[in-house]
């Protein structure tokens, strides 16, 4: 079943002869939102993809959240010749994890979840896209829409405690931006495309303008009332899915089916994705043409200005080198692919790298740890009768709560856990022994009885945690690769610990039966959310952007994506990323215009 009646529009013809007013690189949540916001201000806009497009409609819907694991000939496992990476192999092995690997088609970790089958063709082949350096689970997606396609939607605010982090305690440095100043640009977003959770007066997690919260459900209900008595806050979980409806003919608002957590995507688009979001309604204002299938490579530069002139890039199909031309340049290829580059752009004007005259751009990188977390047994709740618990988004956030009015020992900054309970299409549990009618009998009397909370820890950005380009592999493309140079310090070691000591405090706090402690840490790159490898500033010698994401040196070079951030915050990162990305096209239009770029 799919909702969805409206098919996508139809393309505008490709013309590298012309000179767009703005290139932009990647289609994901920064790129589809500058080009959502420049079309509309009536810029003429070439949108540049490395991957496919996506399909949709009835007929070639590629994600089928609907479908039942027996309606999947491997209910949902992936065919022959398939292999995940697994945690054992990030830990104990060095990449570029696919060399050598007897799989025809190597995959993430991100395809470990139950339901790969339905992902395979959204994440890349680690073979054909490897990295070298430090230990790093890199999860990437190279279609129209990027990562979108899949995130988890938990859709925060960051606040002055992160844009003013160095004031608050005295590491790292401020964002060249107050909360003040992107507020605006977060209700935009929020209007846009929706956002369903509820309010709860916060000054360290600002409120959205939220549309109906999706439910708690029993046992969450009961921990949000214990965790009230010890000054801390669960809440629904925010979802950056729209739950009474947006003007947008390309999505359905959330029927609550209850598919979320099973086949990546949403095929109804209640759950924002930046094609049905952003880039279709883009195409329909006639100003915006897309280039699929596009690997971008080098932005050009102007000998006699220094300016950017357009982009290099190969056919990903055909591999035929390519130039497009734009009055402006937009990378938005994701904080790790934006840096990559950048650092591939060198000329003579700029020999380390385009926009690097700081030695900055891949400095910085910043993102979340994981792994610490707590899974426990609500007792009242075995035996009773099933409930439909995953017709939903998302189960419960727990906000930051260290380091706010006190001041932990061992580490600054914070973290929030992400969490659920309930019922779900594969009862927790089923790996209890036993067999037969017991066994089942077990099964589904607890199946309902299980919650878990996992955390999502800042990680501090430091000049010595970098990427840069490896001197001798090259991805499938002839594309010299990322090398990590990259690992937690011991904040975030010391943050971790606290993570399991607390999860395990409020569980019992709540009359929550502990049934296992998860203390060890997850490796660096689990949390999808890359951040900081070109960050903004006021001083051009230890920042690569301005607060707008223009960059120091090159005026008519902007990066929209989460390169941009100056810390990582602990809050998911990509409903700042879109904001930002808005407030910094509207800045880009009005230079335009006033003929400054
Ligand atoms: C499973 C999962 C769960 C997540 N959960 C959350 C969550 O709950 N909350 C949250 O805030 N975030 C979450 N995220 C992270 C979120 O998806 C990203 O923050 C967001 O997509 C970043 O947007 P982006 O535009 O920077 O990058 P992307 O979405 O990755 O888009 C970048 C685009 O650029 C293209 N590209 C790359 N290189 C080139 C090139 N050389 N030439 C042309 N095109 C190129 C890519 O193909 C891609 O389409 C999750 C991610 C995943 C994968
Ligand atoms: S629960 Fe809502 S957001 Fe999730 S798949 Fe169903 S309709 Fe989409």
């Amino acid at each position: 079943m799919t909702l969805i009646k409206v098919a996508p529009p139809l393309p505008q013809e490709v013309d590298l002869t012309t000179t767009y007013d703005a290139v932009i690189v990647g289609s994901g949540a920064a790129g589809g939102m500058a080009a959502h916001v420049l079309t509309d201000l009536g810029c003429k806009v070439l949108l540049l993809e490395a991957g496919r497009k996506f399909g949709i409609t009835e007929m070639n819907a590629e994600l089928r959240s609907m479908e039942w694991p027996y309606e999947h000939s491997r209910r949902g496992d992936l065919p022959p010749g398939y292999h995940t990476l697994s945690f054992n192999e990030y830990e104990i092995r060095k990449p570029p994890y696919a060399q050598g690997s007897p799989f025809r088609h190597v995959l993430s970790k991100q395809a470990s979840h139950r339901g790969a089958d339905y992902v395979k063709n959204i994440l890349v082949d680690e073979k054909q896209h490897p990295y070298t350096g430090t230990k790093y689970a890199w999860v990437r997606a190279r279609l129209l829409g990027g990562k979108t396609n899949i995130w988890g939607r938990l859709a925060l605010r960051l606040s002055d405690y992160d844009f003013k982090g160095k004031a608050h305690d005295g590491y790292g440095e401020d964002w060249p931006i107050s909360y003040a100043d992107i507020a605006p640009y977060y209700d935009k977003v929020d209007l846009l495309l929706g956002i369903a959770g509820h309010k709860e007066n916060l000054r360290h997690l600002p409120d959205s303008l939220f549309q109906r919260s999706t439910k708690l459900n029993v046992a969450e209900v009961e921990l949000r009332h214990k965790l009230a008595r010890m000054g801390r806050v669960l809440t629904p979980y925010r979802a950056g899915v729209t739950t009474d409806g947006v003007k947008n003919k390309y999505r359905s608002r959330c029927m609550g089916r209850g598919a979320c957590d099973r086949r990546g995507g949403c095929d109804i688009h209640a759950a924002f994705d930046s094609p049905t979001g952003l880039i279709y309604p883009a195409m329909d204002t006639g100003n915006l043409t897309l280039r699929s299938n596009s690997t971008c490579h080098e932005v050009l530069v102007d000998r006699a200005t220094g300016k950017a002139r357009g982009v290099a890039f190969v056919d990903s199909v055909t591999k035929r080198s390519l130039e497009a031309k734009g009055k402006v340049v937009i990378l938005a290829a994701s904080t790790l692919e934006s840096a990559r580059l950048m650092l591939l752009s060198k000329s003579p004007r700029y020999p380390n790298g385009i926009g690097n005259s700081s030695g900055h751009v891949g400095h910085n990188f910043c993102e979340h740890v994981m792994g610490p977390g707590i899974t426990g047994l609500v007792k009242d709740l075995v035996g009773k009768p099933h409930t439909l618990d995953d017709g939903r988004p998302g189960g419960f956030y727990v906000p930051r709560f260290r380091n706010l009015a006190d001041r932990q020992p061992g580490f600054i900054r914070g973290y929030g856990f992400e969490g659920s309970s309930g019922h779900q299409i594969f009862p927790p549990g089923s790996d209890v022994p036993g067999f037969g009618t017991a066994y089942k009998k077990h099964v589904r009397d607890y199946a309902g009885a299980y919650i878990t909370m996992g955390g999502f820890g800042e990680v501090l950005p430091r000049f010595e945690s970098y990427v840069d380009l490896d001197p001798v592999v090259e991805d499938a493309w002839g594309i010299p690769v990322l090398r990590f140079h990259y690992e937690f310090g011991d904040n975030e070691k010391k943050m971790a610990e606290d993570m399991a000591v607390t999860a395990k405090e409020m569980f019992e706090e709540a009359g929550i039966e502990v049934l296992n402690v998860r203390r060890g840490v997850l490796t660096e790159g689990w949390s999808i959310h890359e951040l900081g490898t070109a960050r903004m500033g006021e001083d051009p010698k230890t920042s690569v952007l301005n607060q707008f994401q223009q960059s120091h040196d090159v005026k008519n070079l902007f990066v929209v994506d989460g390169s941009s951030h100056v810390s990582a915050s602990c809050q998911n990162p990509t409903w700042t990323i879109m904001a930002l990305a808005w407030r910094s096209c509207e800045h880009l239009a009005d230079e335009f215009r006033r003929g400054n770029l």
